[in-house]
């Protein structure tokens, strides 16, 4: 059966789940955050209360934290992932602890992570977990393990330990029938997490793909990368999971590449990050008998191209080896109208304690004043909705 029509256009279908007072919290935050000042100033006034010990978790809580996260628990986020079932929308726990360099965090993190496959186990509306490597191994490690540098007797522990806590994830993953995405993060430490989840991928992925890697299209190596992985799956036949994003670390990586002098790893315009993006979903389309794919992404001309794609190469729309994927709390209006038609899609929904889960907020507040093209979009959209919800009396004259 031919994929039934789909526009981004309609509003209703888009913001159908979200009340009238939920509407208007989304418009004031996104007004918010489309002013560059005020979201600096919020940044440096955020981090700075946490650090001085301000109360400030209340009201960060019920506004930014509210739009972007599904709780500070499992058991707390249990209500919105239940929400986006009804829709047919998948959720994807991401416990968005970040920043930590003690081991004793990085076993929280594991235990945290085991937690959430178990929890998706027996509920089909969490069909996929996450992790951020970091998120089990100290950030400085992962460097010198990219630079190849010899490790000390200490250094060697810690990494067989993170490579442990890996295994334990993965293998608890396989038996639960759980896949896992690993993200992707800074080119300087990408390489060995590159490492480390091809070894995953080809330790779990005999039978279909359990672990799942991340390839940053905004970096002008990463197709080649993809043609690689490839081939090393068909040779050694093991099958391959790629998110496809194009990448939320942009200014730090050219920076970085300036002050270092050393050729940045990043595309030199958006278009070619935006072709890549595409050449990509192409590639993994073709080799689908490899490959499971799944689109990170609020870009609506990428989300058009993979239905074509789809389409052109008779894919249906529920084929279990391909997703679309965006963060709660953006994009509702692609999410929203690929579930109605029949696509699998997920909502990545980050959880933690509120302190915790800050990096992870103001990566999202920069990015909406950032990005103008499409989170103009969004905030436009969202007053499309309120205006048409007013015209058709749903919301009483004057609010
Ligand atoms: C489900 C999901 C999972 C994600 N997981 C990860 C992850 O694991 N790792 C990660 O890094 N990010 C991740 N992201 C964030 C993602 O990388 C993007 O930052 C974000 O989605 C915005 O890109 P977009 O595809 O939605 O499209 P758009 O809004 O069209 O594109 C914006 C992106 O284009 C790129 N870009 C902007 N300007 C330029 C330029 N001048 N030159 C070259 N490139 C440019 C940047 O990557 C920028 O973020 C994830 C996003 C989603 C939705």
């Amino acid at each position: 059966m031919p994929a039934p029509e789909i526009s981004f256009e309609n509003t209703e279908k888009a913001f159908n789940a979200k009340g009238s007072s939920e509407l208007k919290r989304s418009l004031w935050l996104f007004k918010l955050m489309g002013n560059p000042g005020l979201v600096k100033v919020f940044s440096k006034l955020t981090l700075f209360a946490i650090k001085i010990g301000l109360p400030i978790k209340a009201p960060i809580k019920a506004t930014i934290f509210k739009q972007f996260c599904g709780g500070e628990s499992i058991e707390e986020s249990k209500e919105v992932v239940a929400k986006l079932g009804r829709s047919h929308i998948g959720s994807i726990l991401d416990y968005s602890v970040e920043g930590k360099e003690r081991e004793e965090d990085f076993y929280k993190t594991k235990d945290e992570v085991l937690k959430i496959i178990k929890t998706a186990k027996d509920n089909p509306a969490i069909p996929y977990t996450s992790l951020k490597l970091t998120g089990i191994s100290r950030f400085d490690l992962l460097e010198k393990m990219n630079l190849k540098q010899i490790l000390n007797a200490e250094e060697e522990k810690d990494y067989q330990n993170v490579r442990g806590r890996l295994v334990e994830i993965c293998y608890y993953a396989a038996q639960s029938n759980v896949p896992i995405y690993f993200d992707a993060e800074e080119s300087w430490i990408q390489e060995a997490i590159d490492t480390l989840s091809e070894e995953m991928m080809e330790l779990n992925n005999k039978k279909s793909a359990i672990v799942l890697t991340t390839l940053q299209m905004y970096r002008w190596d990463r197709i080649d990368y993809l043609k690689k992985l490839i081939q090393k799956a068909r040779d050694k036949k093991f099958f391959i999971g790629i998110k496809l994003v194009r990448g939320a670390y942009i200014e730090r990586e050219n920076i970085r590449a300036a002050e270092m002098g050393y050729k940045s790893p990043i595309q030199s315009t958006k278009e070619n990050t935006d072709r890549d993006f595409d050449k990509a979903v192409d590639i993994c389309l073709e080799n689908i008998d490899v490959v499971t794919l799944c689109a990170g992404t609020h870009n609506e001309a990428s989300t058009m191209h993979l239905i074509d794609k789809m389409k052109e190469l008779k894919i249906a729309n529920d084929d279990v080896r391909v997703y679309f994927s965006q963060l709660y709390g953006m994009s509702d209006h692609i999410t929203y109208n690929l579930a109605d038609a029949g696509y699998n899609v997920t909502k990545y929904l980050p959880y933690g304690p509120v302190n915790s889960v800050i990096p992870y907020l103001i990566r999202r507040a920069e990015e909406n004043t950032g990005i103008a093209g499409q989170m103009g979009r969004e905030l436009k959209l969202i007053i499309e909705e309120k205006n048409r919800r007013h015209n058709s009396k749903l919301l009483p004259a004057g609010k």
